[in-house]
């Protein structure tokens, strides 16, 4: 992470071909060795786009740009998280200039001619800054990655991979309220796995969490869409919610996860002999006075009528129609 002296890129910009020796004279002597040198403001800004140098001592009357024009430059090409320290050289002694390179973005100013002493201290103290700013640079490219991280983390369910019921809650009010101002219904299965405590009685635990992993995986296939979402609700229930969709189009979709699910033929100690899935379907057109905990309540009534009705069945309840 620290630079030491020798690992910093410093750019001179010098016209007077006996001061720009100079000053390479006194940086070399402290240790620099990444030397670059340009004589005009053309060819500064050149190699400062090309090598990003860590610090620029730079001339503020030059033969074609002058200094002040460049710090502008280069403050406005840097990125978000790279920056140069600037620092003017200057033989102009009225406080107004020295302040205008200040304001135009440089750093700090060395006036000519440049005592060695002075120089080597301006150098180090913005050494000290460049590296601060490289720290913090790695720092909140760190923080910013641990929060993605912690992010999805708390979005998404352990075991299956998929959104859990937090991202759900999140993300299902946001669809209700964009289907509301489309004017388009929208729909809710919830799934839940048939007789699955007997399944974990008969086959373990692991099996179960196994069971769980493969069924979670139909259920994310059925939501394709950008808008459609699939998450795991909670213990051995899963739910979709399906952006401008009617009540049509969600039993097709969850006729097909049900289809899905006993195709894997995971077995199971049930009439069937396969792992099976219940699933209860609502749509409706979002209005006033009515909300996501109506079409959720709708969904699960009639998610209990088709584990009444004998389970590996879709049942819709179209709460437009009742
Ligand atoms: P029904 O057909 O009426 O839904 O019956 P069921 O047995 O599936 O329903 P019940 O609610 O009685 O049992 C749900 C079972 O799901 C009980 C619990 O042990 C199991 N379960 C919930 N979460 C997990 C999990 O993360 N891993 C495993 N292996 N089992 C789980
Ligand atoms: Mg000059
Ligand atoms: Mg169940
Ligand atoms: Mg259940």
């Amino acid at each position: 992470m620290k630079k030491r002296a020798d690992a910093l890129k410093v750019l001179v910009v010098e016209d007077s071909k006996v001061t720009l020796k100079v000053l390479c004279n006194f940086l070399e002597r402290m240790g620099i060795n990444q030397l670059l040198t340009a004589e005009t403001g053309a060819a500064a800004i050149d190699l400062y786009r090309k090598e990003r140098p860590d610090i620029i001592l730079l001339d503020a009357q030059l033969p074609d740009i002058d200094g002040f024009e460049i710090a502008k430059q280069i403050r406005a090409k840097e990125k978000n998280d790279d920056w140069t320290a600037i620092i003017f050289l200057t033989s102009m002694t009225k406080d107004a200039d020295l302040a205008r390179g200040i304001e135009v973005g440089g750093d700090d100013y060395l006036l000519k001619p440049v005592s060695e002493v002075v120089l080597h201290a301006k150098v180090r103290a913005m050494q000290r800054l460049v590296e601060m700013q490289r720290s913090l640079v790695y720092l909140t490219q760190q923080l910013n990655a641990a929060n993605k991280e912690l992010q999805r983390l708390s979005t998404t369910d352990g075991l299956t991979g998929i959104p859990n019921r937090r991202m759900f809650d999140e993300l299902s009010i946001r669809e209700w309220r964009r289907c509301e101002r489309m004017k388009k219904p929208i729909a809710l299965v919830m799934l839940d796995i048939d007789n699955f405590k007997l399944f974990n009685d008969e086959y373990g635990h692991q099996a179960g969490d196994d069971c769980l992993r493969a069924v979670a995986a139909q259920v994310a296939r059925a939501a394709p869409r950008a808008a459609d979402l699939a998450a795991r609700y909670g213990g051995e229930e899963f739910v979709l919610v399906l952006g401008e969709t009617d009540a049509d189009g969600a039993r097709w979709v969850a006729e097909n996860v049900r289809q899905h699910v006993s195709e894997l033929g995971i077995l199971h100690a049930t009439p069937s002999r396969r792992v099976t899935i219940s699933c209860g379907v609502s749509s409706i057109l979002p209005q006033s006075g009515q909300s996501l905990e109506t079409l959720l309540r709708s969904a699960d009534r009639a998610l209990y009528q088709a584990k009444e009705a004998g389970r590996d069945k879709v049942v819709v309840n179209d709460y437009g129609k009742v």
